[in-house]
């Protein structure tokens, strides 16, 4: 062989060679950390000011042992931060016990609210607007943060809202878009896109449109996932694996829907 060629060709393999590791780094990226331990919750998962009875054995499961709870709470309207913070102290120290912190980060500026997430146990993400959920965390530079904070093996809990924003994007959400958005690319903690509220089949016209909303994201999305989650119900990705811990959850793909049981381990979601 001749030297150029040669050269070019040990060139063109050391390329090859570069690009398909970071190819593969992205595609493990993709996949959520070993060591994640993400719960989302289709919302409405309080009853007044403590967390539903329905949900609070896997709740107790999934923060036990944390002490400082730190909480996003931008998907509600400003002025209902302070009274949602509120509850949510009242209903931590009613699931963890006494002694139990959980702050707001919206007492705080971007860098002073960092540091509450660098540091807290726990973290909690209330349901709202997700758009205006998402502008926010953007604007004040919270998802890499979280993404590495869930990476170490902080627990971190999301309902309706705040589920939409651990999926991979905040394609199937029900909201309007209340806010400009960079970019609809969310966290990536959970592996599949999350639409809650996702009404019983007895409401036969909200539930026909619902399921063809879902239908109309994957024949453009084929390749995603979309766990329809009602309620209070709740699934857990702990140990690399997806349980469902409560309610009614049906997982839609382009190929089809699967209603899934309580207690089932979700095979498609797994590494
Ligand atoms: N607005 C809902 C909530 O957080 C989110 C959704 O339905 O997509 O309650």
């Amino acid at each position: 062989m001749k030297r150029g060629k040669f050269i070019g060709g040990l060139i063109g393999c050391l390329v090859w060679a570069w690009t398909s590791a970071a190819g593969a780094g992205a595609a493990m990226d993709a996949k959520p950390a070993s060591r994640a331990s993400v719960l989302v919750c289709g919302g409405s998962m309080m009853n007044g000011s403590h967390f539903a009875d329905s949900v609070l054995e896997v709740m107790r499961e999934h923060y036990a042992g944390c002490r400082r709870v730190a909480l996003v709470l931008h998907a509600s309207h400003p002025s209902e931060r302070a009274a949602m913070e509120k509850r949510l102290q009242a209903a931590f120290v009613h699931l963890l016990g006494a002694g139990v912190v959980a702050e707001s980060v919206h007492h705080r500026d971007a860098a002073g609210a960092k540091t509450l997430l660098a540091e807290a146990d726990g973290i909690f993400v209330g349901g709202g607007e997700t758009f205006v959920l998402l502008a926010e965390m953007y604007r004040l530079g919270q998802l890499d943060v979280i993404r590495e904070r869930v990476r170490a093996g902080v627990p971190f809990g999301g309902s309706s809202a705040g589920a939409n924003v651990a999926g991979p994007v905040i394609g199937a959400t029900n909201d309007f878009p209340t806010a400009e958005v960079p970019s609809t690319k969310a966290l990536g903690i959970f592996p599949a896109v999350i639409n809650p509220h996702y009404p019983l089949a007895e409401s036969k016209a909200e539930f026909e449109s619902r399921v063809y909303k879902i239908r109309t994201y994957l024949k453009f999305n084929p390749e995603e996932s979309v766990c329809a989650m009602g309620n209070a119900a709740v699934l857990r990705l702990h140990e690399g694996r997806v349980t469902v811990r409560a309610g009614r959850v049906a997982l839609y793909r382009a190929s089809g829907v699967r209603e899934l049981k309580v207690g089932e381990v979700v095979g498609e979601l797994g590494r």
